[in-house]
């Protein structure tokens, strides 16, 4: 079904990753990112720092685990915009779902044998920035709350004509006045909708932002995603249109796109605090928890309180209240029976 994303293989290092310093020199005029094992360094020369596959003593072929980074886990954006951008948090990502799928600018050579895939973790860092500036955008949009995306809009855009001249000034789509500082988002999106401009609204931000959210999913998703024509069933007898990615950038792109396009609904679990998605068909109870692990854990860990703050002397009603419950159910978790007998 188009809108589908089919399953997504990816794969991880069975060694796992690691981090190096590289430092880009010139070989043979070419400038070259290079890692040196003792740390050498060569003064004034650019260094970054690199995620890198483990290679083990004595193995020549890295052994990457195949696995579907999607499957059950359509929150993984999310997570993965929520990364606190240090190399170490990045690391801990990709030893459990592996790189993000970047084509290197530069092949990374060096004295230490490292033919494997390697990424720059500046690239890391752009990549969950980007994700995290338009998942919050794309959640303004959502509360329609104007005044935070007036805020959130100003580095990109600002309402420099009333609307009607801005409007005459770019009937033909040619947008020669634009700006020369305009962000280069924009300036692509401009040039793919060149009659965008007609529906802005002086002092209306909810439009742009929604456009903003648009041309970023939309630059991300480029080059990062094909459509393919699968099998629809296991007789093969029918064809289906899926889009698939190429990458896990594109994977996680996807996600987001269909977070946006379908209106999904996302919640912090309350006992593990990880993201899961919301099932408008599930009961009740177990939608403020990701799994019923967590729902009977959170249960269990409210007793166990409950019990400790009755040892303490705590009237059960002042526990209930604490701990949103009830007086019966605060009585019965302590085990002393009902106070009224
Ligand atoms: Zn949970």
């Amino acid at each position: 079904m188009p809108g589908e994303i089919f399953d997504f293989e990816w794969f991880v290092n069975g060694a796992g990753y690691r981090l190096l310093r590289a430092e880009k020199v010139r070989d043979g005029g070419q400038p070259v990112w290079r890692i040196s094992p003792n740390g050498d360094r060569h003064e004034g020369a650019e260094r970054r720092w690199l995620i890198a596959a483990n290679l083990p003593a004595g193995e020549r072929v890295f052994q990457d685990k195949h696995y579907n980074p999607l499957s059950g886990n359509s929150c993984l954006f999310l997570a993965f915009a929520e990364i606190d951008p240090e190399p170490e948090k990045i690391l801990a990502f990709a030893n459990k779902y592996g790189l993000l799928g970047f084509e290197m600018e530069n092949p990374v050579s060096g004295t230490m044998s490292l033919t494997s895939p390697a990424e720059f973790i500046s690239m890391w860092k752009e990549e969950i920035t980007t994700m995290q500036r338009a998942l919050d955008l794309w959640r303004l949009v959502e509360k329609q709350d104007i005044p935070a995306l007036t805020e959130s809009l100003a580095p990109y855009m600002r309402w420099i004509e009333a609307d009607t001249e801005f409007r005459s000034g770019n009937s033909t789509g040619a947008h020669d006045d634009l700006p020369r500082d305009l962000d280069p988002k924009w300036l692509r999106y401009f040039r793919m909708n060149p009659h965008c401009l007609d529906w802005f609204r002086t002092g209306n931000v909810l439009l742009p932002a929604r456009c903003r959210v648009q041309a970023v999913v939309n630059e991300q998703l480029t080059g990062r995603t094909s459509p393919r024509v699968l099998w629809d069933d296991a007789e093969r007898s029918r064809w289906g249109l899926y889009f698939v990615p190429n990458s896990l950038a594109g994977a996680l792109w996807l996600q987001m796109a269909q977070a946006i396009t379908l209106k999904k609904d996302y919640r912090r679990c309350r006992q593990c605090n990880t993201w899961f998605e919301i099932d408008h068909y599930t009961a009740r109870t177990n939608r403020y928890f990701c799994s019923n692990a967590c729902r009977s854990k959170a249960y269990r860990d409210r007793q166990i309180e409950a019990r400790r703050l009755f040892d303490q002397g705590m009237e059960a009603e002042e526990i209930a209240d604490q701990l949103g419950s009830d007086t019966v159910t605060v009585w019965g978790w302590v085990n002393r029976g009902n106070p009224r007998e």
